[in-house]
């Protein structure tokens, strides 16, 4: 782990818009910052398993790695079942359909596309309802307003790690007959009220692509309590087999492979690691932009885990003098590569914006925050002297902000501005 060398938030000078790179300056980084550089865990230990699967010649098909990842994230989670999956997106699908959801299911648009596509794709129509007021998940009292007697289901986003309001979620859901289940790409190693998610809802889905927090290249997981639901799902995810030429169920191929295994269970194993320098590059940050105007950092509630996988940045264009877009094509000029998640809404995208074009009117709160919020390079790919490069040119952005836009139409390098 890297503390030895944290930077001081000393150097808060600001550099003036002659040398931005957005307006012909040399770039601060050589090589791109990315968000969501993978977190990699220990690379002899990943090589000796994928010698081991090699040696075995058991690819895929619920080896040894599979079940070995299976039986820990479940005992880490605390919960009776956890399937892993090809990816997370899968696992979604999967579960949307072992709990029979049909008709309609209301899920928030200030999500990755993913969410709602598990759905659509399935002929189930996301209804999509607005964020709580001053938070970026489910507002339980506009999901009420929403239901109807089409409606089957909830899915609850704890996004960027941040929890769902999953009691307020679970009386609605018990009070109207519905289906409640947790969308949890974003939430591994993360609890509520003390409680490790996994455990909420029906069942909950995480993500191991190789951006999120755990990564098994490409991975996914159904984590449930309920032995008959983890049943149906290990069927549907394996074609319905029962045995090697029994089937009983209709499925499809949801597989992780051995080598995604060894990658998540080494990952698995570097947990504590990635959370620490997650945690270090988040305080680092809040220090950095701590009283710049216009800039606010989301907040984790510290009396409970997180896994600090995200820096997300609300930027106020009255306050900051300079809108989100303009923030970020001034920094992705720098090889800051900054990330607009998650823009602009599920209701703006297609097929959605065309199926339903008046939706924004009924997620005031959602267009507000996706045209608002950025998320910054953190993890292992960035180093704490990056942090405090990229607080600097933040801050000197900010303190220029009128020149700049005095300059904008003279920029030289132009990134993605509306
Ligand atoms: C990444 C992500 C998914 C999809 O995960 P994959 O493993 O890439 O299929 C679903 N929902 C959210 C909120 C995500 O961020």
């Amino acid at each position: 782990m890297r503390t030895a060398n944290l930077p001081q938030t000393s150097d808060r000078e600001a550099p003036g818009t002659p040398h931005l790179a957005y307006f012909g300056g040399e770039p601060a980084f050589a090589v791109p910052r990315h968000v969501g550089a993978p977190n990699l865990g220990d690379r002899a230990v990943l090589m000796r398993r994928i010698e081991g699967l090699l040696d075995r010649r058991w690819l895929t098909n619920r080896g040894p790695l599979v079940e070995e990842f299976e039986q820990r994230l479940a005992e880490r989670v605390g919960v009776r079942h956890v399937v892993v999956t090809c990816n997370a997106t899968t696992a979604l699908e999967i579960a949307v359909r072992a709990l029979d959801l049909r008709g309609e299911v209301i899920v928030p648009s200030f999500t990755f596309v993913a969410t709602a596509h598990a759905l659509q794709w399935q002929r189930i129509t996301p209804v999509f309802c607005d964020i709580e007021p001053g938070g970026y998940t489910l507002d339980p009292e506009r999901v009420e307003a929403l239901i109807t007697p089409r409606t089957t289901g909830i899915i609850g986003v704890h996004l960027f790690g941040r929890t769902a309001r999953v009691a307020e979620l679970q009386r609605v859901a018990d009070r109207r007959g519905l289906q409640l289940l947790f969308d949890a790409a974003h939430a591994f190693g993360c609890t509520r009220d003390g409680r490790s998610v996994g455990g909420f809802g029906r069942c909950e889905i995480f993500s191991f692509h190789a951006t999120k927090f755990l990564n098994a290249f490409e991975g996914g997981a159904v984590a449930t309590d309920d032995d008959d639901l983890a049943e149906r799902v290990r069927l549907m995810q394996n074609f319905g087999f029962a045995g090697e030429d029994r089937v009983i169920h209709v499925g499809v191929n949801g597989k992780m492979t051995e080598v995604s295994a060894a990658m998540g269970l080494t990952s698995l194993e570097a947990e504590a690691g990635i959370v620490a320098v997650n945690r270090i590059h988040y305080d680092a940050y809040r220090r950095e932009l701590r009283g710049v105007p216009g800039l606010s950092l989301m907040r984790y509630d510290e009396r409970e885990r997180n896994n600090y996988q995200y820096v997300v940045v609300e930027v106020d264009r009255d306050e900051a003098g300079l809108s989100r877009d303009q923030l970020v094509a001034l920094l992705r000029a720098e090889n800051v590569l900054a990330r607009r998640y998650f823009h602009p809404g599920c209701h703006r995208m297609e097929p959605y914006r065309s199926l339903f074009p008046h939706a924004g009117l009924l997620l005031p709160r959602t267009e507000h925050v996706t045209d608002r919020v950025l998320a910054l390079p953190t993890g292992g790919g960035v180093e704490p002297a990056d942090v405090a490069r990229i607080g600097g040119l933040m801050r000197g952005m900010v303190a220029h902000a009128a020149e700049i836009r005095d300059r904008w139409p003279h920029a030289v390098r132009r990134g993605e501005v509306t």
